[in-house]
């Protein structure tokens, strides 16, 4: 399996995700290895490979992403609580598939990163 196209291929159905949040810009499905109880990725339905090909044209979706991680937040019920948001970009940021992710972590306390 070629890891590079691994979220396309989970947009396109051609392997499965547990998918629980589609819209007409985004898709959100869970982590195949959760880092936390609550462990959602969401990316784009149009290829952006990393944060690095965020522009002018396209920077709309960020909002989108971000605004949907929020809503599965509150769905989820972490929000209170809280949660941690992670935007990996590239081989120094720990960015292991090239399809533009935004990872929503909660469910437990996460510890200190910085
Ligand atoms: P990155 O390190 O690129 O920021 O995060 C990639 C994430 O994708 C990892 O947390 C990893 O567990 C997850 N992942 C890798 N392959 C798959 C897969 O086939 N399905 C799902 N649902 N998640 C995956």
């Amino acid at each position: 399996m070629d890891q590079k196209n691994i979220f396309l291929k989970i947009l396109k159905k051609e392997i499965k995700a547990d998918i629980i949040y589609k819209d007409k810009i985004v898709t959100a499905f869970k982590d195949i290895k959760p880092k936390a109880p609550v462990h959602i990725l969401i990316i784009p339905n149009t290829l952006i490979i990393s944060a690095n090909d965020i522009n002018e044209e396209n920077k709309n979706i960020l909002t989108h992403i971000f605004t949907t991680a929020i809503k599965i937040a509150k769905k989820t019920g972490i929000d209170e609580k809280g949660y941690r948001l992670i935007l990996n970009c590239n081989k120094d940021g720990g960015q292991e598939i090239p399809y533009l992710h935004l990872h929503l972590l909660g469910g437990k306390y996460l510890g200190d990163i910085l």
